[in-house]
C-alpha cells in the first residue's frame, strides 16, 4: 500500500501538470482546493428495531461551474479523504470532456450485503433528505449520479425524495441522473462508462505511431484483455472489448479471478456466476484464488474497474500488460504510475478514460430540462430526407429497393443512436486533445489531461472575473 492518501496522490498528479502552466500559483491552488465537504451522520432504524449510526459524505470540489457533478458510492472502507479525491478528479474528469459542471462526489460508509432492500432505501432517502435540508443537490447545484455500490434503483429513490421535499415540479428530473429511463433516465447511461472506455481504448489503439512504440500493432483484434470487477463498468467495458474482437483472457472479481488463454465469453461467465454464485470453477478456466494476481496476467490490455489503489508500487513491476486502462478512479497509485511509465506501459488515465457515465449524464440533465426525448423532432424528418436521397440514387443507377432494405439505409437516429454517437465523439475528441498535448509538452497521457483541465479551469475562473 502507499503511504500517501488518495487525495495526496490525486494533488501530486496536479502539482506535476501544473509545472507546465504559467497560472497564477493563488488560481492554481483555488483549482486545487476542495471548496465544500458536508459529513452527516444519522440514524438508521433497522428492520428487527435496532438504531444504527450511519456515517455518510457529499463533497462539492468545485462550483466554477454550476451544477457540480458527481456519484454516490456505497462501499464500507469510504472516508472522507477518498471522497475528496473522488471530487476533484470528478471536476478534471468535466473539463476533460467538456462537460460543463463543477466536480462533486457521495459515500456512504456501508456494506450494502449487510442490508436488507428496505434498509437501503431508507439509508438513500435520508442521505437525500440531508443532502436537501443543507441546500447541497438540485438541478442547478449539485446533482448526484451512480457510482459504485449504487443504480438505478437507488437514483430513483433519490429523485422521489427530492420531489416530495421540494417545490419544483419543473426541474426536479434533474436532480440526479442515471435514473430508470421511465422516470426520466437517458437511454445508454447504464452502459456508458464501459461503452466510454472502450471508445477511449479503441481511440488510443487506433493511433499507428504510439502502438508502434509499445511493439503493438493498430485496432484491437490481437489484443488480449484482462479486466478487474464485473460490475457495471467492468461488465460493460468486457462486454465491448469482446464484441469490438479482443479476447478476454481474465476476469476478476473479489471472489477470485478466472484465466482462459484462449478466450472467455463475458455473457457466459455472467450467466456462471449468476447460477453459482462465483465466477470460480468457470468450465475450460483456471482458477486463480489471489483475485489481485489477476493484474499481473500475460495480456495486452488491463482494465481495472473495481476500486482504486489496486496497482501499487509493490505489484506494479509485476504487471505485463502494455495498454493499462483505467477504468476504475484512482486504480494506480502514484508510485505504481511512476514505475509503469518507466517501463513505457501506456495508461489510459481514469480522469478521460471513465468519463463516459458524466457524458452521458449531461445528456440526461439536458433531456431533463428539455423534457423532450433526444430525436423526437428530428427522426422522422430525417428518415424522410434519407428516403428521398436513396430513391433518387436507386432510380438513377437502375435499382429496385424493397420496403424492408429501404427502412434500414434510410432510418432517423433514435435517443440510443443519438446519445452513443455523443460519447463517441466526446470520447475520440478528448484523446486527441489530450495526446496533442502530451506530444507538445512531451509527458505522458495522464499529466496531458491534467494540464487540459487546468487550462480549463483557469478559463472558466477568468471568466468568472475571479483572476481578472
Ligand atoms: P459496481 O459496484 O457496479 O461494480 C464494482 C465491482 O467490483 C463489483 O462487482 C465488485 O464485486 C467488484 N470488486 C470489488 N472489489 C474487488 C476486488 N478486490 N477484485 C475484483 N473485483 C472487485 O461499481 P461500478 O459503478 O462499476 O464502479 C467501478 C469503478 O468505476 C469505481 O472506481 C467507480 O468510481 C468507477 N466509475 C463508475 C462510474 C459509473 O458510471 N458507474 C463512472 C465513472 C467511474
Amino acid at each position: 500500500m502507499s503511504s500517501i492518501s488518495f487525495l495526496q496522490q490525486v494533488d501530486r498528479m496536479f502539482e506535476k501538470a501544473a509545472a507546465h502552466t504559467s497560472h497564477p500559483e493563488g488560481l492554481l491552488k483555488q483549482i486545487r482546493t476542495c471548496n465544500s465537504m458536508y459529513k452527516m451522520e444519522f440514524p438508521l432504524k433497522k428492520d428487527d428495531g435496532s438504531i444504527e449510526v450511519i456515517q455518510a459524505w457529499r463533497s462539492e470540489h468545485s462550483q466554477h461551474k454550476l451544477p457540480t457533478k458527481g456519484g454516490i458510492r456505497f462501499a464500507d472502507n469510504v472516508n472522507e479523504d477518498e471522497v475528496a479525491a473522488l471530487a476533484t478528479l470528478m471536476t478534471y474528469k468535466c473539463a476533460i470532456v467538456d462537460v460543463p459542471f463543477g466536480g462533486a462526489k457521495g459515500g456512504i460508509k456501508i456494506n450494502r450485503k449487510n442490508y436488507s432492500e428496505a434498509e437501503i432505501e431508507r439509508i438513500t432517502r435520508r442521505y437525500t433528505f440531508e443532502l436537501v435540508s443543507k441546500n447541497f443537490i438540485g438541478p442547478g447545484i449539485d446533482v448526484p449520479a451512480p457510482d459504485y455500490g449504487t443504480g438505478p434503483k437507488e437514483m430513483a429513490w433519490i429523485v422521489d425524495t427530492y420531489r416530495s421535499l421540494t417545490n419544483d415540479p419543473l426541474t426536479a428530473a434533474a436532480c440526479v441522473t442515471g435514473k430508470p429511463v421511465t422516470l426520466g433516465g437517458v437511454r445508454g447511461r447504464t452502459e456508458a462508462t464501459g461503452l466510454g472506455t472502450f471508445f477511449g481504448i479503441r481511440e488510443a489503439c487506433s493511433v499507428e505511431e504510439d502502438m508502434t512504440k509499445i511493439g503493438l500493432k493498430t485496432g484491437l483484434a490481437d489484443k488480449r484483455v484482462v479486466v478487474q470487477g464485473l460490475g457495471n463498468v467492468g461488465y460493460h467495458a468486457a462486454k465491448f472489448m469482446q464484441e469490438g474482437g479482443s479476447t478476454i483472457v481474465g476476469l476478476a472479481e473479489y471472489e477470485g479471478a478466472i484465466h482462459n488463454p484462449d478466450g472467455l465469453d463475458v455473457e457466459e461467465v455472467m450467466a456462471h456466476r449468476k447460477a453459482t454464485g462465483s465466477i470460480l470453477n468457470f468450465p475450460g478456466a483456471t482458477n486463480i484464488l489471489d483475485s489481485s494476481k489477476a493484474l499481473e496476467l500475460p495480456c495486452e490490455i488491463l482494465i481495472p474497474a473495481a476500486l482504486e489503489s489496486v496497482i501499487t508500487g509493490e505489484n506494479a513491476g509485476r504487471i505485463q500488460a502494455k495498454i493499462i486502462g483505467e477504468a476504475a478512479n484512482g486504480p494506480v497509485t502514484a508510485d505504481a504510475d511512476a514505475i509503469l511509465l518507466k517501463m513505457g506501459v501506456m495508461i489510459l488515465p481514469d480522469v478521460y478514460l471513465n468519463a463516459g457515465g458524466v457524458t452521458v449524464s449531461y445528456f440526461e440533465w439536458l433531456k431533463n430540462l428539455s423534457h423532450v426525448r433526444f430525436g423526437r423532432m428530428s427522426k422522422r424528418f430525417e428518415q424522410a430526407s434519407n428516403e428521398r436521397i436513396v430513391r433518387a440514387m436507386a432510380g438513377a443507377v437502375g435499382i429496385d429497393l424493397v420496403d424492408s432494405e429501404m427502412a434500414k439505409v434510410t432510418a432517423g437516429a433514435d435517443e440510443i443512436d443519438l446519445v452513443k454517437s455523443g460519447l463517441e465523439e466526446t470520447m475520440a475528441g478528448a484523446y486527441t486533445e489530450i495526446r496533442e498535448i502530451a506530444i507538445r509538452v512531451g509527458t505522458d497521457l495522464r499529466t496531458a489531461a491534467f494540464i487540459n483541465a487546468i487550462d480549463k479551469v483557469a478559463v472558466s475562473y477568468m471568466e468568472l472575473g475571479i483572476f481578472p
